[in-house]
């Protein structure tokens, strides 16, 4: 997994650190299904800004997750943008002013980047907008082919009949 040495870095406040940085990404476990990220590895922007009072991180990239559609369990490709921030206060009083990212000078730069992807994600994972799903009554892809079924649109006057003519 990706994580970025802070303790080479020696800026001072109001200066910059910029790098190109390779993230690896793990696949993903979203609503019961598994996600991959395709390329495991994503390029992303890494930004480092020293302020006074402590330092800001940005990661900037864009990741293309594979994995099944959540109405019609055909393949699905997603593209998530991400562009994030976290703060870490030089003299952190409480947790707020803090990154969860960062241990020991060592900025977990994958655990973050995951978590970024994970809050983007949109509640359904779909092959296309319009995906017309599986058919409740066959099981059959209605994006393949499109049909409806005939008991679905019976008369009930003639749900009558049969009614009758099962009781003779
Ligand atoms: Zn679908
Ligand atoms: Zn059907």
């Amino acid at each position: 997994m990706t994580s970025f040495s802070l303790r080479q870095l020696k800026l001072r406040p109001g200066e910059e650190y910029r790098d190109e940085l390779e993230v690896e990404l793990p696949a993903f476990a979203f609503g019961g299904q598994r996600y991959v990220p395709v390329p495991e590895k994503v390029p992303a922007e890494f930004v480092v800004n020293r302020a006074t009072t402590g330092t800001v991180f940005s990661l900037a990239f864009q990741v293309r997750l594979h994995g099944p559609c959540y109405r019609c369990l055909g393949d699905a490709v997603l593209d998530v943008p991400i562009r994030v921030r976290e703060y870490q206060a030089s003299a952190p009083e409480d947790e707020e002013m803090t990154t969860p990212y960062v241990a020991a000078d060592l900025l977990d730069v994958s655990a973050w980047a995951r978590d970024a992807v994970v809050l983007a994600l949109p509640d359904k994972i779909l092959c296309r907008p319009d995906c017309a799903g599986l058919c409740p009554v066959c099981g059959k892809n209605l994006n393949d082919e499109p049909h409806e079924h005939e008991e679905e649109h019976v008369d009930p006057r003639w749900a009558a009949l049969e009614a009758l003519k099962d009781q003779l």
